[in-house]
């Protein structure tokens, strides 16, 4: 009997369709700039646009090509326009897609070292470079009781860490895995301006909002290491167990840094659990020039973690996270059923990351990595990094130097914040027109008590004209509006 091809896996069709997906996305990157940054759809629009059932028969890949320019890129945000400059970057480049495109190929799961080896081993190495690239400590290489793990998202580093934290402070009461609440409830902090996934963490890991502490920050948006100290302190005498903080190297609203060192020799005297959240701003740390504020502290860390997706030119997802001592991460988290035992297991020699994370089974993630480190080499990664910084910095320079608006956070790296002298809706109004125009898009975020406009300069396509542009487009609506009040 003639065995029938397999049109869901078959060599020769893949090869062609995958060239006609490429060249799709090749020409999507060649005609961005025109086109609105954000989407203008409506709600309910692109569902509109599709049809209510799945299909019975097979339809060529042309069709669906087709209906993504007709239904789908109309309805898209375009992250990777030159001129989006909203929340933070959601950076990708070429070599990162290949090593995405790779992982699906191969289709391995990389739960166990056993169930893919090189799967394990090459996010190990790879983490192990990072880790150097970034000049984070010793401490957190694999070559001791510490080493890194790719993770989906930051949110989901914060939560491992945390449930690590909770592990090490309960196993000194009890010898019970996984217990969240003890007769002394687990009290966690972060500062103020520290990201949302920190209560959404203390949530899950069973703490809940009650225990999850927001710290006051300085004029600046930095976590006061003073109040840090009372807040641990009067939880101390209450009977409570300070468990676990949160510092925030670059905070998402305003690119604050927490004072690291002064928290560590705080949390230090609890014997509390210290991790680090650089999620946008730990990318910068790969240029020497910049490092210094960006890993202060981080010695004295238990866990420090940052996006490579965000500004590291590596696609959606990757949060890379480092920990000191991996002891705590496997115990909270190794489960170790009979059908997955296996004798590299038994042997206790390897690393098994399904019990560094909360999902058993895993992508091959560190692929991305490893071709955006080896086809672009670091020292263009950095040379983006510096571009970032340093166009971001002379368009402070242009608000800071133009008496209708005024910076309203001191400049940091890639991220400006800043507003109209005029007030709060004026900037609000400002930023509205701004987005509507569709010629770039920004974000906007409460500092101090002000609305600020935020520009985060950090896509792989943005050139200086894009952020001249941008000034240019600010500057003309502010006269327009001037005029018409
Ligand atoms: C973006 C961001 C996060 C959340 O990132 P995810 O990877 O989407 O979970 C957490 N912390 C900070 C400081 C961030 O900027």
């Amino acid at each position: 009997m003639r065995r029938m091809p397999t049109p869901a896996f078959d060599p020769e069709r893949f090869r062609r369709e995958a060239r006609a997906v490429v060249d799709w996305i090749a020409d999507y990157w060649r005609t961005l700039e025109p086109r609105p940054v954000r989407s203008q759809v409506a709600p309910g629009d692109v569902r509109a646009q599709l049809p209510p059932h799945a299909p019975n028969e097979p339809e060529p890949l042309s069709a669906v090509l087709a209906d993504l320019d007709r239904v789908i890129v109309p309805g898209l945000t375009h992250w990777q326009h030159p001129a989006f400059f909203a929340y933070f970057p959601a950076s990708t480049s070429g070599p990162s897609i290949l090593g995405e495109l790779l992982a699906a190929g191969l289709g391995v799961q990389g739960m166990l070292w056993s169930t893919s080896p090189a799967c394990t081993e090459l996010e190990t190495h790879v983490l192990d470079w990072l880790r150097e690239l970034l000049g984070l400590p010793e401490r957190f290489a694999s070559s001791g009781v510490g080493g890194g793990v790719i993770h989906d998202s930051a949110s989901s580093g914060l939560l491992c860490a945390l449930v690590a934290a909770r592990e090490r402070a309960t196993h000194l009461q009890s010898n019970r895995h996984g217990l969240a609440q003890t007769e002394r409830p687990l009290v966690a902090y972060a500062s103020a301006a520290a990201h949302s996934s920190f209560d959404k963490g203390a949530r899950i890991a069973g703490l809940g909002d009650a225990w999850a502490r927001r710290i006051a920050v300085d004029a600046r948006g930095r976590m006061d290491p003073g109040a840090l100290a009372a807040a641990m302190d009067a939880d101390l005498a209450a009977g409570r167990v300070p468990c676990f903080v949160c510092a925030t190297v670059g905070t998402t609203a305003s690119g604050a840094i927490d004072p690291v060192p002064e928290i560590a020799a705080v949390v230090a005297r609890h014997g509390a659990w210290l991790h680090v959240d650089a999620a946008w701003a730990g990318a910068a740390a790969l240029c020497p020039e910049l490092r210094p504020p960006l890993v202060a502290g981080a010695e004295a860390a238990d866990s420090w973690g940052f996006n490579p997706h965000k500004w590291l030119l590596v696609n959606f997802d990757c949060h890379a996270l480092w920990v000191a001592d991996r002891t705590w991460l496997v115990q909270a988290l190794a489960t170790r059923p009979d059908y997955l035992r296996n004798a590299a297991t038994d042997s206790g020699g390897v690393v098994d990351y399904a019990e560094w994370q909360v999902p058993l089974g895993r992508r091959f993630r560190a692929l991305k990595l490893w071709l955006t480190l080896r086809m672009l080499g670091a020292e263009a990664i950095r040379g983006r990094i510096r571009a970032h910084v340093a166009w971001a910095g002379e368009f402070a320079s242009w608000v800071a130097a133009d008496p209708r608006f005024e910076l309203l956070a001191q400049p940091s790296l890639s991220l400006v914040c800043f507003g109209l002298r005029a007030g709060d809706a004026a900037s609000r109004r400002l930023l509205d027109r701004l987005n509507a125009g569709g010629t770039a898009f920004l974000s906007q975020a409460t500092v101090g008590d002000r609305f600020a406009l935020r520009l985060a300069v950090g896509a792989a396509l943005t050139e200086r004209r894009h952020v001249e542009a941008v000034w240019a487009e600010f500057s003309r609506l502010a006269a327009e509006a001037a005029q018409s009040a």
